[in-house]
């Protein structure tokens, strides 16, 4: 078998930090998270290559109807990013300029971006403590509390909007409790759309996600479980709203001749370079997700056990991929505080991230509508994101983990750790 050249999967040192130390420790670079390529990204881009077919192909449609099988949805339509297929599944689902759109305050920025996009406002909404999910008691009783129900639809009394849909983020990988949320958006007639981007290949009771609401969403970047160099995807399984989105996403093309536009249309679709290494990865998709689960088991049997430390496990009973393996740390208890613990291990050339700044902190989307709060803040201080690549070897992951264990200990003891005054 042809194996890809190794520069392929070659990790470029971090820009940033201190390359110094480490490298005289002789230690390598452990990122937190790469995408790993194999022969046949390589087979497939040469196939678009001889045959000339850069951005529309073949590739796209298999891919398409790849993802759309595989979370059992009637429909695919690829884009250029997740934004992009965030953007048009607003706009297909009707979400209006002046409206409000629910989303968790606790994700990724790029879809509380792309409600603003459409001229919606988002209102943010603070997660569960135990799934770090949007909590769907508070929609609930914002809706029963704050909204009334009018002839246009549901309407927020304080603000005078109209309620546009509810954008449902399975964040880091784990599902956002979705059969209330669904409840509650059709007790009230708004579209539900799910950013599946961080959930492809999770389970919410036995199923896919991406597939329940009346648009999925999901991101082919290069830190996502499977990785398209790129790209995204909107599934649905309504054909009207399939049809909708592929004609936005190809420049509202009215006409195969004529250069006759009804719409404002957008450049947002998927090449068929994408698909190609996008079909690659999805043959590989299991192993990923063994890959990752595998990962967070390991971190799970050694890390809970120190003092302060705790895990992103989910329920007993549910299939999460594990995107990206994230602990808490509780300085009380450990001894340092999750940024202190994350310039640690960058002097050992090892990289770890907080997770996202909740997005009502955000200047970004400053003046937004905020409902609760304190739980996403907490979590926010106390996340830290360990090393989760679908190539991490063993012996990485130990050093990641005794590099934790030592930090914690120097500090609870009061030892220097190679660092001086926090
Ligand atoms: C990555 C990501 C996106 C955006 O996808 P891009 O392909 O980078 O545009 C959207 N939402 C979430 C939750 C993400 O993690």
């Amino acid at each position: 078998m042809v194996r890809a050249p190794a520069s392929l999967n070659k990790v470029e040192p971090m820009a940033t930090g201190n390359p110094g130390t480490a490298a005289q420790l002789g230690h390598e670079r452990v990122p937190l998270y790469v995408p790993r390529t194999e022969a046949e990204e390589l087979t497939n881009l040469s196939e678009c290559l001889r045959t000339n077919m850069l951005i529309h192909g073949p590739f796209v449609n298999r891919f398409e109807r790849g993802i759309a099988d595989y979370v059992g949805a009637a429909f695919g339509v690829g884009t250029n990013s997740g934004t992009a297929a965030l953007h048009t599944a607003l706009l297909i689902a009707g979400v209006a300029a002046g409206e409000e759109v629910l989303i968790t305050t606790l994700t990724f920025i790029a879809p509380a971006n792309a409600i603003r996009y459409v001229g919606a406002h988002p209102v943010f909404v603070d997660v569960d403590p135990a799934s770090w999910q949007m909590d769907p008691q508070l929609v609930a009783r914002f809706f029963d509390e704050n909204c009334e129900s009018t002839p246009a639809g549901l309407v927020n009394r304080t603000s005078g909007r109209r309620i546009g849909a509810i954008v449902a983020v399975h964040f880091l990988g784990v599902p956002v409790d979705l059969d209330p949320l669904l409840m509650l958006a059709d007790r009230h007639g708004i579209p539900l759309i799910e950013d599946a981007a961080q959930g492809l290949g999770t389970l919410y009771k036995g199923q896919r996600v991406g597939s329940r609401g009346l648009i999925g969403c999901f991101s082919f970047y290069g830190n996502k479980l499977i990785t398209a160099g790129g790209g995204g995807m909107i599934v649905t399984n309504r054909e009207d709203l399939a049809k909708r989105a592929r004609y936005l996403v190809n420049q509202a093309k009215d006409d195969p001749v004529e250069t006759l536009h009804k719409s404002i249309g957008y450049n947002y679709r998927m090449t068929n370079l994408h698909g190609a290494i996008g079909c690659a990865q999805l043959e590989r998709i299991d192993r990923h997700i063994e890959a990752k689960r595998r990962i967070a088991a390991r971190y799970e049997a050694a890390l809970p056990g120190q003092p302060g430390l705790s895990l992103l496990t989910g329920g007993p009973d549910s299939f999460y991929t594990f995107w990206l393996s994230t602990i808490l740390v509780d300085k009380a208890k450990f001894g340092l505080t999750a940024r202190e613990l994350m310039a640690d291990l960058r002097e050992q050339n090892i990289e770890a991230l907080p997770i996202y700044q909740p997005l009502h902190l955000s200047e970004a989307h400053s003046g937004a509508q905020m409902l609760g709060g304190k739980v996403a803040e907490r979590l926010a201080h106390d996340g830290l994101s360990l090393p989760s690549s679908i190539g991490l070897s063993d012996a990485d992951q130990d050093r990641v983990i005794a590099t934790i264990m030592t930090a914690g200990e120097a500090a609870r003891t009061g030892r220097a750790s190679g660092r001086t005054a926090r």
